[in-house]
């Protein structure tokens, strides 16, 4: 491909000296495990996103997981997450023996619709996990208030979205998105918007107790070395990707100013086309365009997708199968025709390459291969 989804070579060379100084620091030291650069990457970021704490940890899935012990639940309990995700969310869910129970997502923004939330709630529901897919944030003003109301822990998946902000529509405050529930989970998968150059992932909360746990369970369970209070696991960021991340960090806001003047770019060109539908970005909330995804309007997908892979352009398709179709997860409380809007989406969408390296001459040819063919 000459176009690929994202050019991680790109943006490294562009801070490669940097980079390059900062992991050859951590090899003289050997500080590989918990060295002075996860500390200072984690004291960055807990300001980056005006949080009180953040506990890094080994990836995103890890996170989210980490985040559900915390919170003390018993088999069976219901957590309520959405059917158009990737499958992670549902994943750390039903590995604790915890159930699933998942929701249709709005049409236009792809993310958790807070009513069927709401309609989805039973005796046994004690958690939401609201995905902010794409990279922008789902409606966790109105989330929050159902969780207040029903007396509900609220983790916020915020793996595609880091960076962005979500402004209160009742008190106008503008903050990170990922700082509104309980606990925020994020990922530094590499192609992910703060990509680290492996896995990576970190859990963040305001609050104390659940902060203190969380770094408990993070380690083994261990309070005193070698003194176990509970069930743990391991997960820990490892310093060289700390170091990555903490020098990432710093151009964090100019790389998702860059992604977001690349999908103006795609807008502008597909504006026109009544084939596509361009992505929509809710009121309260900032887009950092981690996936730029267009709906097709009866457009043959795969022929679009063969077209653009003939002249060297990747294209991918986020998600293909929504949750309650996957194998492993067929459960007898769902069916095909559950959730229509996750269903059509699956079936319709399209994703382009969007990335730090994108410059209009390469959008230029992305966009005419794109109207070439569904205007034919
Ligand atoms: C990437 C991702 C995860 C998992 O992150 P890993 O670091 O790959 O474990 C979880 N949720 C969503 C929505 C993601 O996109």
């Amino acid at each position: 491909m000459k176009h690929n989804m994202v050019d991680l070579v790109g943006q490294y060379k562009k801070i490669k000296p940097e980079v390059d100084g900062a992991i050859l620091k951590i090899l003289s030291e050997a500080s590989f495990i918990n060295g002075p650069a996860v500390k200072s990457f984690q004291k960055n970021f807990e300001d980056y996103l005006g949080v009180k704490h953040v506990i890094p940890c080994a990836n995103g899935t890890d996170a989210l997981q980490v985040a559900l012990m915390a919170l003390d639940l018993k088999p069976g309990d219901e957590v309520i997450t959405t059917s158009f995700t990737f499958i992670a969310t549902a994943e750390v869910i039903a590995l604790l023996k915890l159930t699933p129970v998942l929701v249709d997502v709005d049409p236009d923004t792809f993310n958790i619709d807070p009513q069927a939330v709401e309609a989805a709630i039973t005796p046994k529901t004690k958690a939401i996990i609201p995905v902010h897919l794409f990279g922008q944030s789902a409606d966790i003003h109105t989330i929050k208030q159902i969780a207040k109301k029903h007396d509900l822990f609220v983790i916020e998946d915020t793996a595609q979205a880091v960076g962005a902000d979500f402004t209160c529509p009742e008190s106008g405050k503008t903050k990170k998105i990922g700082t509104f529930g309980h606990i925020g989970c994020t990922s530094f998968f590499p192609s992910k918007n703060l990509g680290a150059y492996g896995d990576g992932g970190a859990i963040f909360t305001n609050d104390d107790e659940l902060a203190a746990k969380m770094r408990v369970v993070v380690n083994h369970g261990m309070t005193t070395r070698y003194y176990h209070d509970e069930i743990g696991v391991n997960s820990r960021l490892d310093s060289i990707q700390a170091a990555v991340l903490d020098i990432k960090l710093k151009y964090l806001d100019e790389y998702s100013k860059i992604r977001q003047e690349a999908a103006t770019y795609y807008n502008n060109a597909f504006a026109s086309s009544p084939k596509i539908k361009t992505p929509v970005t809710a009121d309260f909330t900032t887009h950092v365009f981690h996936q730029y995804t267009l709906v097709l309007i009866d457009v043959d997908r795969e022929g679009l997708m063969k077209h653009l892979a003939d002249k060297g352009i990747a294209s991918a398709i986020y998600y293909p199968v929504p949750l309650h179709l996957q194998k492993a997860y067929l459960d007898p409380r769902y069916k095909e025709g559950d959730f229509p809007v996750t269903e059509a989406l699956s079936k319709t969408v399209i994703s382009l390459p969007i990335h730090t390296e994108l410059t209009p001459e390469i959008q230029k040819e992305i966009t005419d291969a794109v109207l070439e063919f569904v205007e034919k």
